[in-house]
């Protein structure tokens, strides 16, 4: 592996980072506070091409790489936590699970818009009794003709409300050993008995858009099945892990937020006659907060670099996601800690970014099952 960034990944951070201290970072204290998601925002986004970054060309994508689409993903969630979390879902858990399993009529119907950022999409796995344990789904898809009819209900949808279709896991039949059949089908939001309510009031990441998708005998084609019928299961493990990266990197990116507010602070600050960055005390906290930053953004790398090279990289994204995420929640409580009682205060935003790396911690798959997957992969 090449610790060093190529050409183009270096413009796209620079672009990026011009675009996100512009375009998003002025604005996400306000959308915070009324937990605003900002469309303006991702349409000129979409302008930029970044909506389509890892996707080729031929389906309306800039044709970068996942290292380049971690180091967008790092550089908008450090402009605003909420504002990154739609970004990465839009792309992660929205378009690539098209770009992957869809036949060609579903990329060009459904992925193409969404590269080109003239639309959003979503992912519809986790429901009000099956989080973590996803395999508990209780939505129902029943083929009747030609159409499925889908029954059930999804919480905690990110982009929802603003998504042209969710792609939805459904149980579609039992296997022989009596395991559930789980089936991923693309709902168009539009579809007769889609209902979708987006008033969760969230501790963070509140620039995002977060929804209950209720599905009541919703009908849609039988061509709307996403790859194989019998493996939506399998389909949505791997999703979940390439969306890790760039929730990996999303944490840096918020870490590297609070980090940068904590050091110039400590520079200014002054306390016993002297600024509180002469402080050993204070020193080492910056000094281990740098180093733990550096060290999630190679692993957040080494697991882009490894999906790019087309060789295993789930073990790699489940321990960039536990590492960086767990990181920036350290990291965000010592720049309050930096802070004293300022940081305790919403003006200076550190607090803001410790609500939003918490959902980090949670978001497509816990700690506890980052740490589950990690011991299956090391033969535990
Ligand atoms: C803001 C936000 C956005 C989200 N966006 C999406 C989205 O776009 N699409 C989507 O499908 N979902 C989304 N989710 C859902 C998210 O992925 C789930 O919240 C997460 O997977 C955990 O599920 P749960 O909340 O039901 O927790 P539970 O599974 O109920 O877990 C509760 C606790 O038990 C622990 N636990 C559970 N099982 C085990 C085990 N086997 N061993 C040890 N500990 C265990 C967990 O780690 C956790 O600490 C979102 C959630 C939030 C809050």
């Amino acid at each position: 592996m090449n610790f060093e960034l190529t050409k183009e990944q270096l413009m796209i951070r620079d672009m990026v980072r011009e675009f996100a201290e512009k375009e998003i970072a002025p604005y996400a204290r306000n959308l915070d506070e009324t937990s605003s998601f900002r469309v303006e925002s991702f349409k000129k986004m979409g302008e930029l091409g970044l909506l389509g970054i890892p996707f080729p060309e031929e389906y309306g994508g800039s044709g970068g790489d996942t290292i380049s689409y971690a180091i967008a993903v790092e550089e908008i969630g450090k402009a605003c936590g909420g504002t990154g979390l739609s970004y990465a879902a839009a792309i992660s858990l929205g378009a690539s699970p098209i770009y992957y399993f869809g036949t060609e009529e579903q990329k060009q119907e459904w992925l193409v818009p969404m590269a080109q950022g003239k639309a959003l999409g979503s992912f519809g796995l986790t429901e009000p009794n099956a989080g973590s344990d996803a395999g508990g789904t209780r939505t129902k898809a029943v083929l009747e003709g030609d159409e499925y009819v889908i029954n059930g209900e999804k919480c905690w949808i990110t982009n929802a409300g603003y998504a042209r279709q969710v792609i939805v896991t459904a149980v579609t039949g039992e296997r022989e050993d009596g395991k559930k059949i789980i089936t991923s089908i693309i709902v168009p939001t539009e579809t007769p008995g889609v209902k979708i309510n987006c008033n969760y009031d969230k501790m963070g990441v509140r620039a995002s858009n977060t929804c209950e998708i209720v599905l009541e005998n919703v009908r849609v084609p039988k061509e709307n099945v996403l790859g194989d019928e019998k493996r939506g299961f399998s389909q949505f493990l791997s999703t979940l892990d390439g969306g890790r990266i760039s929730i990996a990197a999303l944490s840096v990116g918020i870490a590297q937020a609070a980090y940068e507010k904590a050091l110039q602070y400590a520079k200014e600050r002054e306390q016993f006659g002297t600024s509180i960055s002469k402080f050993q005390a204070i020193q080492f906290k910056l000094a281990d907060m740098a180093m733990e930053i550096e060290l999630a953004r190679n692993l957040v790398y080494k697991a882009a670099w490894l999906k790019d090279n087309k060789k295993p990289f789930g073990k790699e994204a489940a321990m960039a996601k536990l590492f960086a995420s767990e990181m920036g929640f350290r990291v965000c409580n010592q720049a309050i800690q930096i802070h004293g009682g300022y940081g305790y205060m919403k003006e200076y935003d550190v607090e803001r970014h410790l609500r939003d790396i918490k959902l980090m911690e949670i978001g497509e798959g816990t700690s506890e099952i980052q740490r589950l997957v990690i011991s299956r992969l090391i033969g535990c």
